[in-house]
């Protein structure tokens, strides 16, 4: 394993090579890492069983193999505490983007609807909301369940934007991915194609590849909501695969999990969201961690997001601030959480709290 992750390796910018030497065992990740907890240790044995791990030899070399508290080791190695029956606490999961009567299609709300194409992912993320539904088995969907997803679309007009989502929709072969999104693209009500994908942070080298970004650039605009939640992952192969990205004519969005241990605190949201902008990536939502079988150990109460939306007002600029949101259960929708500005109210006078907590009248 050693040698692979030596970074002057042949294939090493090869995405199709990051893809195919993952990482998927506990004894693949036992030769990376050290010095191991105890619910490291145990939760490589049982963990392991339930949720599926995968990591690209490129992130894996990111992480630190002799300390516990790095916030990458956090996301790839599975920890007990993720199935622990003490830490679990009641909550509806089943609810949580459910699907409607055609599978792979979610459509909450009436201008836009959230299809997966597949279930495989570079990395399997501890903290997934979707880890039930991920990697196990990894596969695409076929053109015959494609087929009635473009139907239902087709057939309502009043959606404008298709989300495509996963697992994550990059780990396709460009083939497929053009095929799909041509396929959208003639449906006329259809203004807006996203794509929610973390490739740019964990599989960066996927924006290497020349043919994928052309057909980019032929699609302009899609709009790429990636996926960082610490400093770290900004790195100089990333920041090129967002050049690159940004290159075709696409804006680049980013959404972070609040993740108790990896970025609950100011300093790292703040040190993140400056590196995001300062790379020409528009930090687009802060979401809350969902109370979700498996990642629960990952949670904050609101108050930590909101000390860090507090923090970053007024201090950091305005392009660096996300939407901080949380998603309700039973396929609720989103809520967005913001500390409260406007303090008081007597008749016509106002009183807000300016972000240096000073209280100031405004009459109406
Ligand atoms: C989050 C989500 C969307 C997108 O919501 P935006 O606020 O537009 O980012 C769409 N569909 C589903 C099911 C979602 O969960």
């Amino acid at each position: 394993m050693g040698n692979l992750l030596k970074k002057d390796f042949k294939y090493w910018n090869n995405w199709r090579w990051q893809l195919k030497n993952r990482i998927k065992t506990p004894e693949g990740l036992k030769k990376y890492f050290k010095n191991l907890t105890e619910d490291e240790e145990k939760g490589l044995k049982l963990t392991a069983e339930e949720f599926p791990i995968a990591v690209t030899p490129y992130y894996l070399s990111l992480a630190d193999p002799y300390n516990p508290e790095c916030p990458i080791r956090k996301q790839i190695v599975p920890r007990y505490s993720e199935i622990d029956p003490k830490k679990q606490i009641s909550c509806d999961p089943n609810a949580l983007e459910e699907e409607g009567e055609i599978p792979h299609l979610t459509h909450r709300y009436p201008d836009r609807v959230l299809i997966t194409l597949t279930t495989m992912c570079p990395v399997y993320c501890r903290h997934c909301m979707r880890k039930r539904k991920v990697g196990k088995p990894e596969r695409a969907i076929t053109e015959e369940e494609f087929k009635p997803i473009w139907e239902y679309i087709k057939k309502h007009t009043q959606i404008r934007e298709v989300l495509i989502s996963g697992g994550d929709p990059l780990v396709l072969s460009n083939e497929k991915l053009f095929h799909y999104i041509r396929q959208l693209k003639k449906i006329d009500h259809i203004e807006v194609i996203r794509i929610g994908t973390r490739t740019p942070v964990i599989l960066p080298q996927r924006f290497y590849d020349e043919e994928l970004l052309k057909f980019l650039e032929e699609i302009s605009p899609v709009w790429m909501v990636t996926h960082f939640n610490h400093p770290k992952e900004i790195t100089e192969e990333v920041s090129l695969a967002v050049k690159n990205i940004r290159k075709t004519a696409n804006p680049v969005l980013n959404q972070t999990v609040l993740l108790k241990g990896i970025n609950d605190n100011p300093q790292t949201m703040e040190e993140l969201f400056r590196g995001l902008i300062r790379i020409g990536v528009k930090p687009y939502y802060l979401f809350h961690c969902d109370p979700i079988y498996g990642v629960v150990h990952f949670r904050t109460p609101i108050e930590v997001g909101l000390k860090i939306m507090s923090h970053l007002r007024g201090r950091v600029s305005g392009l660096a601030q996300p939407i901080y949101a949380l998603d309700l259960p039973h396929g609720k929708g989103k809520v967005v959480l913001s500390p409260q500005y406007l303090v008081k109210k007597e008749g016509r006078k106002h009183y807000f709290r300016n972000y240096e907590g000073e209280i100031v009248e405004y009459e109406f």
